[in-house]
């Protein structure tokens, strides 16, 4: 790993830059993933390099919709994986959620490679090797998923999604929760509830709101409707353009 000092002023961003670079280099991250994840930077530098109010509102509606699920699914990708892996099993096991490997370039190496850092961090039963099942609509390799996890999932977390399998999952009927920096991709758009954040300060930001609303029903019901991802997206854009020093 590339040494740097923490006094460095990006050290957060550069040390998920080395993480990514470890992740391609021992063979599960993509290099496309590499790419996506500059994407992200960018819509992040937007956003102040923060976690702003409305991402704090979509966690909690993220929550709720774990909390209320009956076979929720957590999809993970190589940027995931070399992101948050601990973070992934945390919630995992405060949710009750289920953990597959979703691949975007999908190769059966990559998908155990993940697997392993994930089962390195805890992870139990992770699904995804053997794949039964296909989401209707998308093409061969994309479309691959198994019949225990995601396909009969109800609920289905999808971090640094694509925009095509988001919006099949959608059609599927499933509710999802979106993590994307970038309030205008399909997959913010076709979510259920989006939350507008950098994956490993998302994920943690959820689980702390699952432990607050596990014995609270009627909690989980309030933070669900008081959310709508439209004015949450609209709210976050406006963020941004203040950043930018333009009108709301
Ligand atoms: P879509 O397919 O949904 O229309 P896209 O094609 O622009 O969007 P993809 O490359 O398919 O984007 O997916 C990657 C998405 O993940 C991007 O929208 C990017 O902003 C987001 N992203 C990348 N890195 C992170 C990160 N660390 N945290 C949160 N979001 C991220
Ligand atoms: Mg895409």
């Amino acid at each position: 790993m590339t040494d740097i000092p923490k006094t460095h002023p990006r050290y957060a961003s550069l040390m998920l830059r080395e993480r990514l670079v470890t992740g391609f280099n021992e063979g599960y991250v993509a290099p496309q993933g590499l790419i996506a994840h500059g994407r992200g930077e960018m819509f992040y530098y937007l956003l102040g390099e923060k976690t702003t109010k409305d991402a704090r509102a979509a966690a909690k509606a993220a929550a709720a919709l774990l909390l209320e699920a009956e076979r929720p699914v957590i999809s993970v990708n190589g940027n995931v994986a070399a992101l948050c892996p601990k973070e992934i099993v945390e919630l995992a096991d405060a949710s009750g959620a289920r953990i597959e490997v979703g691949l975007f370039h999908r190769s059966d190496q990559r998908v155990s490679r993940v697997a392993e850092v994930l089962e390195r961090s805890g992870a139990k039963g992770v699904l995804g090797f053997l794949p039964d099942a296909r989401i209707p609509g998308l093409e061969s390799m994309r479309g691959l998923c198994t019949s225990e996890g995601i396909y009969s999932a109800d609920v289905v977390l999808i971090p640094l999604e694509d925009g095509d399998r988001a919006e099949a999952l959608a059609r599927m009927g499933k509710r999802t929760i979106a993590i994307d920096l970038n309030p205008l991709s399909r997959t913010s758009r076709a979510a259920t509830v989006t939350v507008v954040d950098e994956v490993t300060k998302a994920v943690p930001e959820i689980t702390a709101h699952v432990e607050d609303l596990e014995d609270d029903t009627a909690a989980r019901r309030r933070a669900l409707a008081k959310y709508d991802r439209d004015e949450n997206l609209a709210r976050t854009m406006a963020t941004m353009m203040r950043n930018l020093g333009g009108q709301e």
